[in-house]
């Protein structure tokens, strides 16, 4: 998949609404339209990085640092700090990957088992 038909780089330029809820020079964070807990933030990062194997060390680490401190800031913010939350990066097929853009997930609100299908 290439940028011009990304649906999150689209959400990044602003061409598909989107409920955001953090943005700043390098990273992005909107809800998921279909949330699995009260609490669902995409964590995603400006650059069209297609999933965790495409990640280049060195020239993403900044990326890479961001999307964490951004997920902690985020659930301090959800009120889920405390209670706990689940981060989840898919990679590939067999990771479960829909959308081939880079992204963690912010899960939490509700109680959750590990592992799940
Ligand atoms: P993944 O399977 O890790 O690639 O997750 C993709 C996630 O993107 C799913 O949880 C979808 O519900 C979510 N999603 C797809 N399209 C949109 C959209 N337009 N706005 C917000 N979330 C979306
Ligand atoms: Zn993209």
């Amino acid at each position: 998949m290439t940028e011009t038909d990304c649906i999150f780089c689209k959400i990044i330029q602003g061409e598909i609404p989107s409920t955001t809820v953090h943005d700043d020079e390098l990273v992005t964070a909107f809800r998921d339209i279909n949330p699995v807990a009260p609490t669902h933030i995409l964590i995603v990062p400006k650059k069209h990085i297609e999933d965790n194997n495409a990640f280049e060390a060195g020239a993403d680490d900044a990326v890479a640092a961001r999307l964490f401190a951004v997920a902690k800031q985020l659930a301090q913010a959800e009120g889920i700090a405390e209670s706990g939350y689940r981060l989840i990066m898919n990679c590939g097929s067999d990771g479960g990957q829909e959308i081939q853009h880079l992204h963690l997930h912010l899960i939490g609100g509700r109680k959750m088992q590990y592992p799940m299908g």
